[in-house]
């Protein structure tokens, strides 16, 4: 059985995953490429947060880790854009440091990640997380006086910390 995207009035069928709740939750809808990316350019996290609650964000565990049992399931908010910016790689900036890619054994979504970041290969997580904070509250709309026009910068970094976060944050 084939699987209709679930955009409303569309026929086409439905191969990319699209997370339904802001959470770990797993709940996910099934999109054509089309609507997955309208998807992809509308989500907005941070929507109505505002810097404390994005600092909460950062520090709580209980967002990112909300019953998630394994960690090599890939089937969580984050996760599942994140995998979804991958496919659409024009979007995404990329270096190419050899050197550092040789001496660390990292995987090509967490390079991209620290690209993203502009952190080098060999950055440690509290140094990773330190810098996150650093550039929420410099892409965030309430530093820019309501301005959204850093409102996509702001999701890849968040959505690269996140992949971030599962390789190295873990204890
Ligand atoms: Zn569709």
């Amino acid at each position: 059985m084939k699987i209709i995207c679930d955009w409303e009035n569309c026929k086409k069928i439905g191969s990319y995953k699209a997370p339904i709740e802001r959470d770990n939750s797993r709940k996910l809808r099934m999109l054509c490429l089309e609507h997955v990316k309208i998807f992809n350019k509308k989500w907005n996290y941070f929507e109505n947060m505002n810097e404390q609650e994005i600092e909460y964000f950062v520090k709580s565990d209980l967002t990112w880790h909300k019953s998630t049992k394994s960690f090599g399931s890939s089937e969580n908010f984050f996760n599942i854009l994140w995998n979804n910016a991958l496919d659409d790689k024009i979007n995404i900036f990329r270096s190419s440091n050899f050197n550092e890619f040789k001496k660390n054994k990292l995987s090509s979504n967490d390079r991209d990640a620290l690209d993203i970041m502009d952190l080098k290969y060999d950055t440690k997580w509290e140094e990773i997380q330190k810098k996150f904070k650093t550039l929420v509250k410099k892409y965030h709309p309430d530093k820019n006086h309501g301005s959204k026009k850093f409102e996509d910068k702001l999701k890849k970094i968040t959505l690269a910390y996140s992949q971030l976060r599962m390789t190295m944050g873990k204890k």
